[in-house]
């Protein structure tokens, strides 16, 4: 059926009613030449024959032009339009009609009652007939009707005798029921058509819109594929600069700390105190977008891992109190004593929340202190509702400020931003976290009178005994690293020196690996208590290099710890998942290197000492012996101690052999610098340098290596290294004689 957005009902409904017609037209016409045939033959003996055969003739001509229409119709529906169609089938109806009419002419020549009902009955049959033929189009089937009935009506009227005349009303009675009936279903046949189309319309709007949904459905999904596309690009944009940017920023905050410890001019002490302020801020402003456009792309995962409170607070205390302090603020801590138990759940992200509104407590308070409280709210058995506190007593913040706060890019007031800095995604991101620990965030505040913020999370109770690791670093930490080998593996020249000075430092000696396969071929063929593993190097990377060092059993126990510059999840999983131990970011925060590198070296060199055991034995033997000697500034007896077994007289020989051979090696290094020969001096500082270290002179080492790396022939620096040494040999020696 055509569509009504090119033809108007009434066409579409014209259509139907001809094919109904046209559907019936071939069966009806035959069937009406075959009645016509039947009835000569009944009537043959009862009537004359020529004018049967003329009636006969009659019938069939008008119903072989009846059909000779229809088949033009069929063959060429062009030639002729519906509404001509329907005029012309029912003219040839109207004919045929007249033809069943001129039957009744045989009641007239016939006085045989047998004929006149035969013919009555005739007369009904094709009267009833055309109801379910012709009903279709009403005139139609009127013109084909009418003419018999009323010839009927008529020719018994006509016969006088009053029976037949009585007789005439019951055809014309039926004749009414079959038009009423004939309307009725011409009404139905409409209505049905109607439908049909009605119909047809809403199948094709439903068609269209499932088309056009599925369209919708590939375009969505393509879109999702695109989507899905960009954020994964995006993701591995993000890893790669957070890589790229924290790998020079290590070097630069490793550097300025280095050059730090040993600049002794006032000015470029400033000068790198505050490069390293302003690296530390540009790194919080990078950690910030990075975690931004990790919450975004919904990326952003709350770990679940055993920890302790205490650990999160002594983080938070090491990055902040300098701060703190510089400032002229004092950190106080209230912590609910029933929080002193193993927690579960991110003590990374809570440590971050911590600091970022420590750090904004610090920043807009000019004096006073910092109040940090924590409670414990409700405690089930699975889980405990903890709140945090952080209460300063600064510039506060206006009500209506406090409004948009924790929105992102919101800074209180934009006189604020010129005055103190910041990217006003801090508090932003503390949102979502303490959302994404279940919990709340929110501020009371009076402008003037400080800022109480407050966040609530839900934490799961640990299930193992954690370490109470601290990144306060205690001097017996620091002891307990002094004398250990550890294999460095980076490719990166300045991040090398970074780690490796910072090893060196605390007394350890520091081997170097350029790639995955250099790493891999020195501890298959050396002794190392640990590896430091940068993940990104040529040749074999660092996830492959562990992979390989622990395919060999006698490394299973080795601590390797990746140094790497991205912080994301996965990257961790993926250093875990190789084999590693442990990791830490760059850029190197010295004392998380050196308490991650104290937790995997402690279990394996015990005895060593933690500060919470008391001294054994031969420490006191030691102690007795060296009253003086546990300074770690100038000599902590205990390094040679412990290597010595705590063997007190070897421990006072090494000693005093190092007195001298440190005596006799200074005046050594007089001679080359009044002869300005550098390179003695070099390889004097080099030849001191180690047993230096032995004996837990760290500080006597690392001017002793100063020395040995004053390559520029710079004699003022070279002088006061000297002088240095020899004040602080008088010290050692004063600490050490017995
Ligand atoms: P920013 O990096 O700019 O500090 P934050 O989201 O951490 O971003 O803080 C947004 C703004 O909230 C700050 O710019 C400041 O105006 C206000 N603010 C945050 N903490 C404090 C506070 N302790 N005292 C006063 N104002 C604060």
């Amino acid at each position: 059926m055509a569509d009504l957005s090119t033809y108007s009902e009434a066409e579409l409904i014209t259509t139907e009613q001809v094919k109904l017609l046209y559907a019936n037209a071939r069966a009806s016409n035959v069937v009406v030449v075959l009645l016509g045939i039947l009835c000569v033959s009944i009537l043959w003996g009862k009537a004359d024959h020529q004018a049967l055969l003329i009636w006969l003739a009659i019938l069939t001509t008008s119903v072989v032009i009846r059909l000779t229409l229809a088949h033009r119709y069929y063959s060429q529906p062009e030639s002729l339009s519906n509404q001509a169609f329907i005029q012309r089938y029912t003219i040839t109806s109207f004919m045929v009609g007249s033809s069943w009419g001129l039957l009744c002419q045989f009641i007239y020549t016939s006085d045989s009652l047998f004929v006149t009902y035969f013919v009555i009955v005739v007369i009904i049959i094709i009267t009833t007939a055309s109801v379910p033929v012709l009903a279709a189009v009403k005139q139609t089937f009127m013109a084909a009707c009418i003419p018999q009935i009323f010839a009927l009506f008529f020719t018994l009227i006509a016969t006088g005798d009053v029976d037949s005349q009585l007789s005439a009303f019951g055809p014309l009675l039926y004749f009414g029921l079959m038009l009423s009936t004939g309307k009725n279903l011409n009404r139905r046949i409409i209505q049905a058509i109607q439908l049909e189309i009605h119909n047809k319309v809403l199948i094709g709007q439903l068609t269209n819109e499932i088309a056009q949904r599925e369209r919708t459905q590939q375009d969505l999904i393509i879109a999702k594929e695109v989507a899905e596309k960009a954020n994964k690009s995006k993701s591995e944009f993000l890893a790669n600069m957070s890589h790229e940017i924290r790998t020079p920023m290590n070097a630069i905050i490793g550097m300025a700390n280095l050059a730090l410890q040993r600049e002794s001019d006032p000015k470029q002490q400033d000068y790198l105190e505050k490069i390293g302020l302003s690296s530390q801020h540009l790194l919080g402003v990078i950690n910030h977008i990075l975690d931004f456009s990790k919450i975004e792309a919904g990326k952003l995962d709350i770990e679940e891992t055993d920890f302790s409170l205490h650990q999160v607070i002594s983080t938070l205390t090491t990055i902040v109190s300098e701060a703190a302090t510089s400032k002229g603020l004092t950190l106080k801590f209230d912590i609910d004593p029933a929080l002193e138990i193993p927690l579960r759940g991110d003590p990374l992200r809570l440590g971050q929340i911590l600091i970022n509104l420590t750090n904004n407590a610090i920043k807009f308070t000019e004096h006073g202190s910092i109040n940090i409280h924590v409670a414990l709210l409700e405690a089930s058995e699975k889980s405990l509702l903890v709140n945090f506190e952080v209460q300063d007593s600064g510039i506060g913040i206006s009500v209506e400020e406090q409004q948009k706060l924790f929105e992102s890019f919101q800074q209180a007031d934009t006189s604020i931003t010129r005055k103190y800095g910041g990217s006003g995604l801090g508090l932003a991101i503390c949102k979502q976290l303490t959302q994404l620990m279940d919990g709340e965030i929110g501020v009371r505040s009076h402008l003037g009178q400080g800022s109480t913020f407050w966040f609530t999370i839900y934490l799961g109770r640990g299930t193992e005994q954690t370490k109470q690791t601290t990144n306060g670093i205690s001097n017996d930490l620091l002891s307990s690293l002094a004398g250990r080998h550890i294999l460095i593996a980076d490719d990166n020249r300045l991040n090398q020196q970074v780690a490796q000075e910072l090893l060196q430092n605390v007394g350890i000696t520091v081997e170097l690996a350029e790639d995955g396969v250099i790493a891999l071929e020195k501890v298959t063929n050396g002794h190392f208590d640990a590896v430091l593993m940068d993940v990104q190097m040529p040749n074999m990377d660092g996830l492959e290099a562990t992979s390989k060092i622990r395919a060999h059993a006698e490394n299973s126990t080795l601590p390797i710890i990746a140094i790497t510059a991205n912080v994301a999840k996965e990257e961790r999983q993926k250093c875990l998942a190789a084999g590693m131990n442990d990791f830490v970011s760059k850029p190197v925060e010295p004392n998380i290197l050196y308490s991650t590198l104290a937790k995997w070296l402690q279990p394996k060199q015990r005895p060593l000492l933690s500060p919470s055991e008391p001294l054994r034995k031969s420490d006191s033997a030691i102690e007795k012996l060296f009253p003086k000697a546990n300074d770690p500034k100038i000599i902590d007896i205990k390094y040679l101690a412990r290597q010595l077994k705590e063997n007190p007289v070897k421990v006072r020989k090494f000693a005093k052999q190092f007195m001298e051979s440190a005596k006799r090696v200074l005046s050594e290094m007089e001679e080359a610098l009044s002869e300005d020969d550098f390179e003695r001096l070099s390889a004097l500082g080099h030849q001191l340098k180690s047993p230096a270290r032995t004996v837990g002179a760290i500080h006597f080492a690392t001017l002793c290596q100063e020395l040995e790396e004053l390559k520029g022939e710079d004699t003022n620096k070279a002088k006061s290294l000297l002088t240095e040494l020899n004040e602080l040999a008088e010290q050692i020696s004063e600490r050490v004689s017995v």
